[in-house]
This record gives structure tokens, C-alpha cells and sequence, in this order.
């Protein structure tokens, strides 16, 4: 089941995607959910188009933990090598934006630069996961863009502002709940602008797989339901400008479309 979360007549809810297309080509409509899609929830059979809507962040994390360098090519395109022990970073709640969203182009920077990456949605309170268990706690998967201030992150030793500016994580537009972690581990993923492809990879192509990066990151914290853990991003990063689209494609999930603008 595909989960979006969407605002109507200033109300927020969740509902079950339908029908064959994307975001942008039309035709899918929202049968919207009655409960929380974490819990017992039930399908109201109450439908409305999603044209109709506006598409939100489909989950609101307590937090969203990132694994850097997580794909040996695209560690090596930055001239870094394959980190020992997976580099885990935090994401603020304020940097979340929906699909459709802009990202602000910050002040700071004269070198932005997207990341497509496979997000985990968390769906139960959790920690110290043992292995086997990793796909009990899983409640889906969605799309991300780790949108990155590379000249930041080069000047500062931590990422702070780097990787967490407002406007610097783009998740959407739904969460997908069917995938299998399998399945999930293995799947094409990229990162067109302007239509333009930039980045191509595979998940399986992931030096930590999504089973060790949850046993990883739960042996120090606890996840809560809605928690995401970004994946890291395969090789092909480059620079975004003031009014490119960027849009990130992962196969079996969707797209995540996104413009940038300058900070007004
Ligand atoms: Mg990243």
C-alpha cells in the first residue's frame, strides 16, 4: 500500500494511493485512511482525487538519522574512502518538506548539491533490534534527497548546517509498505534535474544493507514510529541552482519532485 499524507480544506490526513501514474501525470486518487497508519487503521472509502490535495511530508520524524558514504562510488567521487564504522549524522524535523515543497537555496553556501537516497520509515517504538527482527520494525520505504551544502560540509568538521538548513530534506510522496527488506535492498534508484539524469544506482549497491544500518543505529538510540533513516546516496551528486527541478526516482516507490529557490 502506498501511504500519503496531504492537507484539504485545511485539514491534514492519511490516505491509501490508487490508481496507475505519478504525482504530476494525474489520475490517482486518495482513498483516505481513518486512524493511524502506524496502529489498526481502516480504509473510510471516502475518495478524492489527488490533484485535489496538497501532498505533505507523508511522515513527521521525531528524527532522521543519515548514513554518509554508505556507497563505495560515491565515496570515492568526493575522494573519500569507505568509512570503517558507518558515518551516522542527524537531520532536524525543520529541515522536512514534502513533495512538491522548494528547497531554499541558503545563504551560506555558493555550492549546493542533491543526494537521492532510499529512506526507511520506522514503524515501532524500538531499540537494540536484533537482525531478524529489523523487518518487524520497518513500516515502509519512501524517497529522499539529502540536499547537501558541499562547501559546508568541506569548511565545518560537523555537518550541522551542511546537511541540516531548512529546506534540506525533501521526503515523498508517499510511503510504500509492501516492499519485502529484500526487495527493498535491491532496487534501481536515481536523480534527474531539469530531466536531466545525474545519478544511477542500484540499492543492492549499499555497503551497509537497511538490516545493518537499523541494528547499528538502534544499539545507541531508540527509533520511535515515523523515525527515517536515509541510506546514503550513490555516485553522481552535482550542483543544484536557483530554479532547477530536481527529482528523485526509486523504482517500485515514486518520484519526489522538488524546485530550488533563493532564500527570500
Ligand atoms: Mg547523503
Amino acid at each position: 500500500m502506498r501511504i500519503a499524507r496531504f492537507s484539504i480544506d485545511g485539514n491534514v490526513a492519511f490516505g491509501a494511493v490508487e490508481g496507475e501514474g505519478t504525482v504530476e501525470s494525474g489520475g490517482l486518487v486518495l482513498d483516505i485512511i481513518k486512524g493511524i497508519p502506524y496502529t489498526d487503521f481502516e480504509l473510510s472509502g471516502t475518495k478524492v482525487p489527488l490533484s485535489k490535495v496538497r501532498l505533505l511530508p507523508p511522515v513527521l520524524p521525531n528524527k532522521v538519522v543519515a548514513i554518509g558514504r554508505n556507497y563505495a562510488e560515491h565515496a570515492a567521487e568526493l575522494g573519500n574512502e569507505v568509512p570503517d564504522v558507518p558515518v551516522a549524522f542527524f537531520k532536524p524535523t525543520t529541515s522536512v518538506i514534502g513533495p512538491g515543497d522548494v528547497i531554499e537555496y541558503p545563504s551560506f553556501s555558493n555550492e549546493l548539491h542533491h543526494e537521492a537516497e532510499l529512506a526507511v520509515v520506522i514503524g515501532r517504538m524500538c531499540r537494540e533490534v536484533p537482525r531478524e527482527r529489523v523487518k518487524d520494525v520497518v513500516f515502509g520505504y519512501t524517497c529522499a534527497n539529502d540536499v547537501t551544502a558541499r562547501d559546508a560540509q568541506k569548511r565545518e568538521k560537523q555537518w550541522a548546517r551542511a546537511k541540516g538548513f531548512d529546506t534540506s530534506c525533501p521526503l515523498g510522496p508517499w510511503v510504500e509498505t509492501d516492499l519485502t527488506l529484500a526487495a527493498a535492498g535491491d532496487l534501481t534508484i536515481q536523480a534527474t534535474v531539469n530531466g536531466e539524469q545525474r545519478q544511477l544506482g542500484r540499492t543492492s549497491d549499499m555497503i551497509r544493507s537497511i538490516e545493518d544500518l537499523v541494528v547499528h543505529i538502534t544499539e545507541a538510540m531508540t527509533l520511535l514510529p515515523g523515525d527515517v533513516i536515509l541510506t546514503g546516496t550513490p555516485a553522481g551528486v552535482g550542483p543544484l541552482n536557483v530554479g532547477d527541478e530536481v527529482a528523485v526516482t526509486i523504482e517500485g516507490i515514486g518520484t519526489l519532485t522538488n524546485k530550488v529557490i533563493k532564500r527570500g
